[in-house]
């Protein structure tokens, strides 16, 4: 499986990294080893001094597809959570200056904890969904699907042209602003319309 992630999904988020709003969605990938086994913490990496949170809401894939139309793009996934894209910051920036790719910064082992899934149908619509993130029980990242910049459907839509989805497939949606350091012993629990899908302990 892969994992395909969008970058500025959420204005509000572009804007304090200081990034321009994009006007076609921002996509890079993460391998299968990126994906942290359930109920293992997250090991600090030795190679960074600023690993970043990024809470996210995540798509599953349950059907093979290519060039899928927008219009059709539900029928392409059937459960929805909540994810963190662990960032290295200080070798992003750096891959961002030299204008090298960022796989070493956001596509690192254990990169991309990912909670419990729910069924989209619990979720009168797709368009106004809630999503949070809360550090050592304080609330930092507050996200709602209908301030995305391109919705889930027109993400696959979009991605699908390039690459074929295929079951198993995650697609991270990009995070809403609030983003920030991590440390060892943070608690992590986030929540999908106020229901815990994810509990993580950074190690
Ligand atoms: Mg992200």
């Amino acid at each position: 499986m892969k994992i395909i992630c969008i970058g500025r999904n959420y204005p509000a988020h572009a804007k304090e990294l200081n990034n321009p709003v994009p006007k076609e969605p921002v996509v890079f990938l993460k391998p299968d080893t990126a994906l942290l086994p359930k109920s293992m913490p997250f090991f600090y990496p030795s190679f960074s001094k600023d690993i970043h949170y990024e809470a996210e809401l995540v798509v599953k894939i349950d059907r093979v597809g290519k060039n899928i139309s927008q219009k059709f793009a539900h029928k392409y996934y059937s459960e929805l959570s909540v994810g963190i894209d662990f960032t290295a910051r200080d070798l992003q920036q750096e891959c961002k200056e030299k204008g090298l790719p960022w796989e070493r910064a956001k596509a690192f082992d254990g990169s991309a904890p990912v909670g419990r899934f729910i069924g989209k149908d619990k979720f009168q619509t797709l368009s106004d969904l809630n999503f949070s993130l809360k550090i050592n029980g304080e609330l930092k990242q507050q996200g709602n699907t209908g301030n995305m910049l391109f919705s889930i459907d027109a993400i696959i839509a979009y991605v699908s042209q390039f690459f074929t989805l295929k079951i198993g497939d995650l697609i991270f949606t990009g995070t809403p602003e609030g983003v920030g350091p991590i440390a060892i012993n943070d608690s992590f629990e986030a929540f999908l319309e106020g229901e815990k899908v994810l509990d993580l302990k950074i190690k």
